[in-house]
C-alpha cells in the first residue's frame, strides 16, 4: 500500500494528460481518434499521453470501445489515506500526574483533564507507568484512604507500558491498542538514560476521529 501511494505522488501529469482524462471522465468510452479531435492535435501525438495514462491506471482501453476513466479502487484509495495518516499528526497533548500524586487527586485529574487515563511520571518527568479509570474504581472500592494512597501502589507500571512513536502510523497504533484490549498509548520519545519521555497520547477517541475524517474526505 506504501508503495503504491509512493507511486501515485510521483506522476506528475501534464497540462494536457489532465486535459485528456477530462475529456474521457465527461464523455467516455471514447476512441483515441476523437479525443485527438477534441485537442486538435493529431492520434499519434496523443499516443505518448495515453500509454502513459492507460499504464498508471487513470484510464483504461478497450479494442472497438475506446478509453474510459478508472480512477482508482475505493479500498486503494482508502488504504493510500490510512498509510498517511500518522501518529505525530493526529496525537493529543497527554495529561500526566506525578507518581507521588494520591489516587483522590488522579481521581480529581481525570474529571478536571476529561480523559480516562492518565500518565503517571517520575521526579525527573519520564515515564513511570499509567492509572486508568478501572485502576481508580478498583481503588476507590477498598476501605483505604484515597488522599493518603500514592497513584504509584495502583499504577500499571514500566516496563509493562505499551507505547507508540511519532512516525507510526495511526493504523498500527490502532492494532496495538485493540490487541493489548486497552484504551490509550502514551507516544513515546527515548532519552539518552533510556527512560521514556512522554509527548502525547493516542486513544481510542483519536482513532474515532480519524476514522471520521477519512469518511467526509472530498478527495477520496
Ligand atoms: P479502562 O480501565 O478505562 O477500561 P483500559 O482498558 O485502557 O481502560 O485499561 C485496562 C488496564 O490496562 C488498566 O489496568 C490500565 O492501567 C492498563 N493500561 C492502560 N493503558 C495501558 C498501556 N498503554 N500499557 C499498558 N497498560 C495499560
Amino acid at each position: 500500500m506504501t508503495h503504491c501511494f509512493k507511486a501515485v505522488k510521483t506522476i506528475e501529469l501534464s497540462k494536457r494528460q489532465e486535459q485528456i482524462i477530462v475529456i474521457v471522465k465527461e464523455e467516455g468510452p471514447i476512441t483515441g481518434e476523437k479525443i485527438a479531435e477534441h485537442l486538435n492535435l493529431t492520434r499519434a501525438t496523443l499516443r505518448p499521453d495515453l500509454a502513459i495514462l492507460t499504464m498508471s491506471g487513470f484510464l483504461d482501453a478497450r479494442p472497438k470501445v475506446g478509453y474510459f476513466y478508472t480512477g482508482k479502487k475505493g479500498n486503494q484509495l482508502i488504504g493510500e489515506a490510512l498509510a498517511k495518516m500518522l501518529v505525530k499528526d493526529y496525537k493529543a497533548r497527554p495529561i500526566v500526574i506525578k507518581e507521588d500524586s494520591s489516587v483522590y487527586d488522579a481521581i480529581v485529574t481525570m474529571f478536571l483533564e476529561d480523559v480516562g487515563t492518565l500518565v503517571v511520571i517520575k521526579s525527573n518527568n519520564s515515564l513511570a507507568g499509567v492509572v486508568s479509570r478501572k485502576d481508580l474504581l478498583k481503588a476507590a472500592i477498598g476501605k483505604q484512604n484515597l488522599q493518603e494512597i500514592p497513584v504509584s501502589i495502583i499504577m500499571t507500571r514500566m516496563p509493562n507500558i505499551i507505547t507508540c512513536q511519532m512516525e507510526e502510523s495511526l493504523l498500527e497504533a490502532a492494532n496495538r491498542l485493540i490487541n493489548n484490549q486497552i484504551d490509550f498509548l502514551p507516544v513515546v520519545r527515548k532519552l539518552e538514560n533510556k527512560e521514556l519521555e512522554v509527548i502525547g497520547r493516542v486513544t481510542k477517541t483519536t482513532i474515532t476521529k480519524a476514522f471520521v475524517e477519512l469518511g467526509i474526505d472530498k478527495d477520496i
